[in-house]
C-alpha cells in the first residue's frame, strides 16, 4: 500500500480522508468484535472484582499496541488505567488525553437478558454504547495511526509509534460520580494538550459535545417526633410533613432560564400508617449550567430551615461535577473535529447535554476538552442500549485525524 502519511501533512485532503474510511470500513468487522470482547466481560461500578477483570482486558489490548501501562490500584472500586505512547526524539510535544470509563450502569448477569448481538445495523448489550465501543474506537484510531505512520520512520524505531505523544485514561468509577479517579484524571489533563472524551455521541447525528451540566447531589434528612397516630397526634412531630414543605422549597430553586435545574429523586420516611414519623429524607439532583452559579444554589440548599421549628433538618452534599462550559479552547476542538469530519464527508453537530461525565473535570480546569467522540447510538443506560454498526468507521477516522491534529 502507498504511504498514506505522506499526503497526509496537517491539513488531510479528501483524498486522503476517504482512503482513510476505506481502511476503517475494511476493519468494521475487527471493530464490531472489539466490542463484543470488552461488553462481554460486565463491569458494574460497584463490584471491583468485575471492573477489575475489564481493566486487565483492555491492559492487555493497549500493550499488544506497545502502550506502556501503568494501573492505578483503587481500594473501594475497580483500579483504573493509565496508558502511555511516548513520542521519539525531543519532541516536546504535549500529549492528547483519551479519556473514559470502562464500569457500566447494569449489574453481573445483565447479559442474559439482554445479549451482546448483532441485529441488522446495531450492535446491543449492558454498556456497548456508555461505553465500551469508545474504548475500541480508542484502540482503533492508534492502531490506524501506527500502521499509517509507520514507513515514516527508521525500521528500529517504527514499532507502535504514533505522530505525538498520547495518554489514554480509563477509569473505573464513572458511573458512580468518579470520586476515586477524579485526581487522577486532573493530573494527567493539566498535562495534556487536549481532551478527547470517548463518551457516546448525541442523537442518531453523532452530535459531539461542547457543554455538559455540572452536577451535585444532596440529601435532605428530617427528624421529628414519633407518636401513636390515634393516641397522642397532637405530641407528634411529623417528620414526612416537613419534608413536604422543603420539597417545594427546593424545587422552587429551579431556574430554567439560567439552565439550573433542581430535582426530587428519591424520597423515604415514616414506618407504619398509625405512628406519626419521626424520620423522612430526600434525596436531590442539581444541575447548573455554569461555574457561576454552583456557590449560590449550594448556599441555598445548605440554608434550608425547619417550618415547623420543632423538626430538625440535616443538609449533606453539594457540587460533585462542575459544568463544562463551551469555552474559546472547546470551541476550537470543536472546529477542528467539524473540519476533519468535513473532509470524510460529513457535518458533524456540536451538542450541549444536562449529563456529566470526567470531560467536566477537565474542562473546567481549562484543558480545551471535546466530548461525545464516541459511538452513534440510543438506549444508554437503558434495555434497548445498541450502536450503529455502519458508524464506527468514520468515528475512527475522526478520532484519528483528532489524535493526530490537536
Ligand atoms: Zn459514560
Amino acid at each position: 500500500m502507498e504511504s498514506v502519511v505522506n499526503s497526509v501533512s496537517k491539513s488531510q485532503s479528501s483524498v486522503e480522508a476517504r482512503r482513510r474510511l476505506a481502511y476503517f470500513n475494511e476493519r468494521r468487522d475487527e471493530m464490531v468484535s472489539t466490542i463484543r470482547e470488552l461488553v462481554e466481560i460486565e463491569s458494574p461500578s460497584d463490584n471491583k472484582a468485575a471492573v477489575d477483570r475489564v481493566a486487565e482486558a483492555v491492559a492487555h489490548k493497549f500493550s499488544q499496541l506497545g502502550g506502556k501501562v501503568r494501573i492505578h490500584q483503587a481500594k473501594k472500586f475497580g483500579n483504573h488505567l493509565q496508558v502511555d505512547f511516548d513520542f521519539p526524539g525531543k519532541s516536546a510535544a504535549k500529549a492528547v488525553l483519551l479519556l473514559g470509563h470502562y464500569d457500566t450502569v447494569y449489574p453481573l448477569g445483565t447479559l442474559a437478558t439482554m445479549p451482546c448481538r448483532v441485529v441488522d445495523n446495531t450492535l446491543t448489550g449492558p454498556g456497548v454504547l456508555d461505553m465500551k465501543s469508545g474504548i475500541a474506537l480508542m484502540l482503533h484510531a492508534l492502531a490506524a495511526l501506527q500502521n499509517w505512520y509507520k514507513e515514516d520512520w527508521h525500521e528500529e524505531e517504527c514499532h507502535g509509534v504514533l505522530p505525538r505523544p498520547v495518554t489514554v485514561l480509563l477509569v473505573s468509577d464513572e458511573e458512580v460520580g468518579s470520586d476515586s479517579s477524579r485526581a487522577l484524571t486532573e493530573s494527567l489533563a493539566k498535562k495534556a494538550a487536549a481532551v478527547l472524551v470517548l463518551e457516546p455521541s448525541y442523537g442518531f447525528q453523532g452530535a459531539v459535545k461542547t457543554a455538559r451540566k455540572g452536577v451535585g447531589e444532596y440529601f435532605v434528612k428530617v427528624t421529628g417526633k414519633a407518636a401513636h397516630a390515634g393516641l397522642d397526634f397532637q405530641k407528634g412531630v411529623n417528620a414526612i410533613r416537613e419534608l413536604a414543605r422543603q420539597i417545594e422549597k427546593v424545587s422552587s430553586f429551579t431556574d430554567l432560564k439560567r439552565g439550573l435545574t433542581v430535582s426530587v429523586g428519591i424520597v423515604s420516611g415514616g414506618s407504619r400508617t398509625n405512628v406519626v414519623p419521626a424520620e423522612a429524607a430526600a434525596q436531590i439532583d442539581v444541575r447548573i449550567a455554569r461555574l457561576k452559579d454552583a456557590a449560590g444554589i449550594d448556599k441555598k440548599m445548605r440554608s434550608l430551615r425547619p417550618f415547623n421549628r420543632k423538626c430538625k433538618i440535616e443538609v449533606s452534599g453539594g457540587i460533585n461535577r462542575p459544568p463544562m462550559e463551551r469555552t474559546a479552547g472547546v470551541a476550537a476542538l470543536y472546529a477542528q473535529a467539524a473540519a476533519i469530519a468535513r473532509e470524510l464527508g460529513w457535518k458533524l453537530g456540536e451538542a450541549a447535554v444536562g449529563g456529566g461525565s470526567d470531560g467536566n473535570f477537565t474542562a473546567s480546569l481549562g484543558i480545551p476538552t471535546l466530548d461525545g467522540l464516541g459511538a452513534v447510538g440510543d438506549g444508554a443506560h437503558a434495555p434497548h442500549e445498541h450502536i450503529l454498526i455502519s458508524e464506527l468507521p468514520r468515528r475512527a477516522a475522526l478520532l484519528a485525524g483528532l489524535i493526530e491534529g490537536v
